[in-house]
């Protein structure tokens, strides 16, 4: 009569864990591992993704758990840009990442769950432009963001020849302004996925296959001398103290992996973010923009007003939600530097 093997829970804290737990769970646990993972972003949700389709993988003898403090893709990976490209680096895992997301939105029809699609990139170095307001003199913002809203279309033909390689469909940027364009990618080497959607998707296919998802905070990863034992969590819903059994730990908290595994030597990166409503042609843009003089020295009513250097860097992606995001980023926090934290 066959031993049956005891049931195993893996913990995903970190993603310098993740390819040892796959491993672990692959060769060596092959009956009744259980997983649970700590972080509902992108590596955390596709991890559980992947794992739910390995060969090896039943639900009957594997138990896969999503330990996220907040929600699915709360972090990062609900906030980012969502670029894709061969040219991106690091070179030894680009070609890689490219293709799986080419083969997952093949089955799962990316293309209209998470908008995955293919898109040009190109980068612009332009001087940028104080646009007048109705009724009011040139100024950055209504104070509630009104103006901001939409993205002007430039009129077909106005970007000027003789401007770089301007192409004539990009529809979004004011000719005027350009001092030089140059292509970064085609569709054939560059396109984008919607974070958020991804991130939840492939979180939903997980649990579609078995695993499942628990909203708590870490506090915890409890171990004896020659394995893991448990995680301690905080459930959001309750604020009650819980403790799931754990045989592997896979921490993926992004940021906050320190937090929870201080031996990880992970930094985190500030970085900021806004999506705007602009039916617009299906450009990644990167840009480096040279400010007009004096731009928001001065803000009106109940405008702040902001000191910025002379030139502003954001990389702007038109989504085929009819948005486009826009996002810079800022510095890395030191240790001292604080960041949201999870409660
Ligand atoms: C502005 C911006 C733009 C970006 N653009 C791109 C891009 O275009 N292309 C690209 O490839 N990458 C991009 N990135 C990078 C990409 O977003 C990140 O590398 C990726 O999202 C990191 O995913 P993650 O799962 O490791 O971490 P996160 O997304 O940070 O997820 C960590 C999760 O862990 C949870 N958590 C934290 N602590 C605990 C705890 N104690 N217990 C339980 N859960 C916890 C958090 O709630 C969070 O949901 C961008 C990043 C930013 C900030």
């Amino acid at each position: 009569m066959a031993l049956e093997a005891p049931r195993k829970n893996i913990v995903i804290v970190g993603t310098s864990v993740l390819m040892s737990s796959l491993h672990t769970c692959t060769s060596q646990h092959k009956a009744n591992p259980s997983s649970s993972f700590t972080g509902g972003g992108i590596i955390g949700c596709t991890t559980a993704y992947f794992l739910t389709r390995h060969p090896l993988y039943s639900p009957a003898t594997h138990k896969i758990t999503i330990l996220e403090a907040t929600s699915i893709a709360a972090g990062a990976s609900g906030k980012a840009g969502g670029l894709l490209a061969l040219w991106a680096y690091p070179a030894c895992i680009v070609p890689l990442s490219y293709r799986l997301h080419e083969e997952l939105a093949k089955e799962h029809d990316g293309a209209k769950r998470w908008g995955y699609r293919q898109i040009y990139c190109g980068s612009v170095d332009c001087t940028g432009k104080v646009r007048e307001r109705k009724g009011g003199k040139g100024v950055v913002a209504d104070g509630e963001g009104r103006e901001w809203n939409k993205l002007p279309k430039t009129k077909g033909g106005s970007i000027k020849k003789g401007r770089g390689d301007v192409p004539s469909d990009l529809d979004w940027l004011d000719g005027d302004t350009v001092k030089e364009y140059s292509v970064m990618g085609t569709p054939d080497t560059t396109a984008q996925v919607h974070p958020l959607l991804f991130t939840t998707s492939m979180a939903d296919l997980a649990v579609s296959s078995g695993a499942s998802i628990v909203l708590g905070k870490v506090t915890s990863i409890n171990s004896s001398s020659s394995s893991v034992q448990s995680v301690t969590y905080t459930e959001k819903a309750t604020q009650e103290v819980k403790t799931l059994e754990a045989t592997d730990v896979i921490i993926s908290a992004g940021p906050w992996t320190s937090k929870v595994f201080p031996a990880a030597p992970i930094e985190a990166m500030r970085a900021h973010s806004v999506v705007i409503k602009a039916e617009v042609a299906p450009y990644a843009i990167f840009s480096e923009i040279a400010l007009p003089k004096g731009f928001n020295r001065t803000g009106g009513q109940g405008v702040e007003t902001r000191r910025h250097g002379l030139s502003v860097s954001p990389e702007m992606y038109a989504r085929p939600d009819g948005t486009v995001y826009a996002c810079g980023m800022c510095c890395v926090l030191s240790s001292h530097s604080t960041y949201r934290e999870f409660g």
